[in-house]
């Protein structure tokens, strides 16, 4: 698949990374003093919003965050290093965070409809790297602390010396169709209206296009016969990897489990496409950031 067969949000970081290089501390020590370098607060994974575009500030102003707040290195956009910084332990309320005052640190499903999607990917990788650091505070080996590395790459436990690396959770997104239509749940966190399509995480020892098929089948009593993989969307919520799936259905028969999907509708292409529009029906699409919108873009534009 070429790049630009993919046009997920949070996809396509403008970010080089730097895994390969070996001094990498001593790199992200030389960026942190260099004031052309630039980072972007975060308050709970939020991002300051400022004039419509994500809040990009020079490292310089890391002074006015406490000396210990997290701070990570994404890589480099041009000549420029990226970090990100955690401004949620120096305030209780995002109105109370450095640089408040320059704009607002905005929801960031709310951000996603506001910043350029190259800024929303930089905001989304240090979102997910924040929530990795916060969960990883302690070896998954031995109990003892564990202290942050290479500007966040990774983290080692300073007892038995294991490095931690950022996990991904795979999950299988999956746009069941039959005759052209297309199925569609709601899931009870969902408010109603609100459709998407039908997804579960990747379990052990499983390939995600077994995932798709028992998911379905689990949730709705779908049985999928061809399942075709389309393309995969980093997912900050809060470290997923959404793979997405369209495939045939045997039938239109469904046997809900309520407990995972309270209403599930099979849709046909004109009104996904009239929704896609803009139309008012009597459900909602998923947001343009959202994968599950581009599987429904992308099914509703084929003949
Ligand atoms: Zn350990």
């Amino acid at each position: 698949m070429r790049p630009e067969d993919n046009p997920n949000w949070f996809a396509h970081s403008p970010i080089a990374r730097l895994n390969n290089e070996k001094a990498l501390d001593d790199i992200v020590a030389e960026k942190l003093s260099d004031p052309s370098s630039v980072m972007i607060p975060l308050w709970r994974g939020d991002p300051l919003v400022a004039d419509g575009a994500a809040g990009f500030l020079s490292v310089a102003a890391r002074t006015e965050f406490p000396a210990d707040a997290p701070i990570v290195m994404l890589g480099m956009r041009g000549d420029k290093a990226v970090f990100a910084i955690d401004a949620s332990r120096v305030a209780q309320s995002p109105d109370a965070a450095p640089f408040a005052e320059l704009g607002a640190y905005t929801p960031i499903r709310e951000a996603a409809a506001v910043i350029s999607k190259d800024d929303l990917a930089i905001v989304g990788h240090g979102r997910w790297l924040f929530e990795w650091h916060r969960k990883h505070q302690f070896c998954a080996n031995c109990g003892a602390p564990t202290e942050m590395k290479n500007g966040g790459a990774k983290r080692r436990c300073g007892a038995c010396e294991t490095e931690h690396f950022p996990r991904t959770d795979p999950v299988a997104i999956v746009l069941a169709i039959h005759d052209g239509a297309c199925l569609l749940g709601r899931s009870p966190h969902f408010p109603p209206g609100f459709l998407s399509a039908l997804a579960g995480f990747v379990e052990a020892a499983e390939t995600p296009e077994e995932a798709a098929r028992r998911e379905l089948f689990e949730e709705a009593g779908v049985k999928l016969t061809d399942i075709r993989y389309q393309f995969s969307q980093p997912w900050p919520f809060p470290t997923s990897l959404m793979m997405g799936f369209i495939a045939d259905a045997e039938s239109r028969d469904l046997h809900l489990d309520t407990n995972e999907i309270v209403e599930a509708r099979w849709i046909d292409r004109a009104d996904i496409q009239a929704a896609l529009a803009g139309a008012q029906l009597d459900f909602r699409v998923p947001p343009r950031f959202t994968i599950a919108r581009q599987l429904l873009e992308r099914w509703a534009g084929q003949e």
